[in-house]
């Protein structure tokens, strides 16, 4: 593994700038390679284990690369397994962040189903936090944001600079359609979550996530009937 040296956060968004610029048009595989280059064992994936591609891109450009699932406590059965699954057979490192508080710990702390009552608060504790600790080792992150998820992701840079955490951030398929990402599923054998053959375009917590409905948009199975769309560790 390549050992490389901590930046300052002004090197940081300079680089960040700079590759957003240059890999505009660059294949997802050369961006996350870019990446893995530049930032070595400071790089890391983000997965929420709807898929494992980028998981798989970012293997391919740095073997046995650490890969970060955030397990909020309610997760879907087949998710866990998708993030076992994946440890299992892919040539990646899975790191599992959890929460300060148990699901049991916040009922009795804030009263049950937080996630119906205030669920900004519910993922700022069970997401955003753990996420910004889990992050703190690193100097990049890798999402599998794309920009025709949703008009909140429309403006996703392939590489841009994470101010709230002071990172940067690397989105190597926010130009790829469903069908590009389908077409790498297929190609590559990639695992995917089982919920996305059961009617889930989008899998989250399973108490803010539903099945889409014919035409609505990847992500309106999230928080659906609410004015939220993003957790906040993308806001
Ligand atoms: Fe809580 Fe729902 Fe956010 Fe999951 S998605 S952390 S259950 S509010």
């Amino acid at each position: 593994m390549t050992t490389v040296r901590e930046r300052t956060g002004d090197e940081l968004k300079s680089l960040a700038e700079q590759a957003g610029r240059d890999l505009e048009d660059a294949p997802a595989l050369e961006i996350v390679r870019w990446a893995a280059d530049t930032f070595g064992d400071r790089f890391c994936v983000t997965s929420s284990m709807e898929d494992a591609v980028v998981a798989h891109l970012a293997s391919r450009a740095r073997p046995g690369v650490d890969v970060v699932f955030l397990d909020t406590g309610y997760h879907f059965p087949e998710t866990i397994g998708t993030r076992d699954a994946v440890a299992a057979v892919m040539d990646v490192n899975v790191i599992t962040l959890m929460p300060r508080l148990t699901v049991a710990e916040q009922d009795a702390e804030f009263g049950p189903r937080l996630h119906d009552r205030d669920p900004d608060r519910c993922c700022a504790m069970r997401k955003v936090e753990p996420l910004r600790e889990g992050l703190a080792g690193y100097d990049a992150w890798a999402t599998g944001l794309r920009r025709d998820e949703s008009a909140t992701r429309a403006g996703t840079p392939v590489v841009g600079w994470d101010a709230r955490r002071g990172k940067v951030k690397v989105s190597p398929i926010a130009r790829w359609t469903q069908a590009d990402v389908d077409a790498y599923v297929a190609e590559h054998g990639v695992l995917t979550n089982p919920l996305l053959t059961d009617g889930y375009a989008s899998v989250g917590c399973a108490p803010c996530t539903r099945r889409v409905l014919a035409g609505e948009d990847a992500r309106a199975g999230r928080w659906a009937g609410r004015a939220k769309t993003e957790c906040g560790l993308h806001g």
